[in-house]
């Protein structure tokens, strides 16, 4: 296999998740980039019709070995990117076995079985939750990995997977700890498609659409400007286009690994969020001030300089309204089709 990776100036990219809403647009960013790439999704979150029907689609599960093996020898992959995984924080904390085995252990079988078969680079989908309730107003990778949810703990032992696998010779990775991620492609072609969501943005733009009676607000005591939670938001586009450039970055220093933050380094609280949400539809959410969430912390803000100056790294979308129109016009395409 590592002879045909060779002879190939772009070898096919595997991006497990491919369905699902960061992943369709990786997809969408390798594809622009002129990267070949296969998607295995086993559309438990994920939309077949998320993929466009070019890309080599295989419906199955990350921790199944023989389809691995037959994925990367049928395209010739040569780099996996790895988005399958659970991602709500406080189904977490109701159900952490299933977020260990899903995000932990099936995490094991990709990396074991593509380390046996030699496929050289890796890029992992992590999160800032791997910090827990950072101390500082600005998180950098320096900043003590201490999760506070089952979420970031099942990612982080994702990562430790990864750099010792790395260590040992077998292939370079790199980790993106994600921020808030939002928006959808400028485009149109791809956006946040999820049943039954409840990051914030996508909730609050159900709510302007009529999809959801009101917003709750978790939280209106923390330790912020006024009282709710203040993320990072980083529109999908931007951060889609940081894996390709992290892909290239792997494949150019093989013998590097890398961990880094994805964010833009400015925070906005939940009421922020949602004014912004009024002033792009013209209209008002109904609020409701509800009690905090387990496992939120008040403020998670990145300091994105390391992937700025590693990667070049030089988002586009770094404008709060901006994302909510992107997110806006993807919703409304979804109620056309409904
Ligand atoms: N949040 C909220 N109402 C919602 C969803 C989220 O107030 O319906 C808050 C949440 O408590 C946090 C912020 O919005 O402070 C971002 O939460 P989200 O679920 O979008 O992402 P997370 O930070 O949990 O990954």
């Amino acid at each position: 296999m590592r002879t045909l990776i060779r002879k190939n100036p772009k070898p096919s990219v595997l991006v497990t998740g491919g369905a699902g809403y960061i992943g369709s647009h990786a997809v969408l960013a390798l594809k622009d980039s002129g990267w070949p790439v296969a998607v295995l999704d086993n559309l438990s979150a994920g939309f077949r019709s998320a993929v466009a029907d070019d890309v080599p689609f295989y419906n199955g599960n990350v921790g199944d070995k023989d389809l691995l093996l037959r994925i990367f020898e049928e395209q010739m992959i040569g780099a996996i990117m790895h988005f399958a995984g659970s991602v709500v924080v406080p189904h977490s904390v109701a159900n952490p076995l299933a977020y260990y085995h899903n995000n932990t252990v099936n995490a094991h079988i990709l990396i074991e079985t593509a380390a046996r078969a030699g496929i050289p680079h890796f890029i992992f989908s992590s999160t800032a939750a791997v910090y827990g309730s950072p101390l500082v107003d600005r998180v950098s990778e320096e900043t003590p990995c201490a999760p506070i949810n089952p979420y970031g703990w099942s990612k982080l032992m994702t990562e430790q997977m990864l750099k010792d696998v790395s260590f040992a010779g077998e292939m370079n990775h790199c980790a993106l700890r994600y921020f808030n991620v939002a928006g959808a492609d400028p485009d149109g072609r791809a956006g946040q498609s999820t049943v039954g969501a409840t990051h914030l943005i996508k909730v609050a733009i159900e709510a302007a659409l009529g999809k959801r009676d009101s917003v709750a607000i978790f939280g209106t005591d923390y330790d912020t400007s006024d009282g709710s939670g203040v993320r990072d938001y980083i529109h999908v586009t931007d951060l889609a286009v940081a894996h390709v450039l992290a892909l290239e970055a792997l494949i150019e220093q093989p013998e590097q690994s890398l961990t880094m933050n994805c964010g833009y380094g400015r925070g906005f609280s939940v009421l922020e969020v949602l004014d912004a949400v009024d002033r792009v539809t013209n209209n008002k959410l109904v609020r409701i001030a509800d009690d905090r969430r387990a496992g939120d912390p008040a403020t998670l803000i990145a300091d994105p300089t390391k992937i700025r100056e590693t990667l070049n790294w030089r988002p586009q979308f770094d404008n709060l309204e901006t994302i909510v129109r992107h997110a806006l016009r993807w919703e409304r395409k979804l109620c056309e089709n409904c």
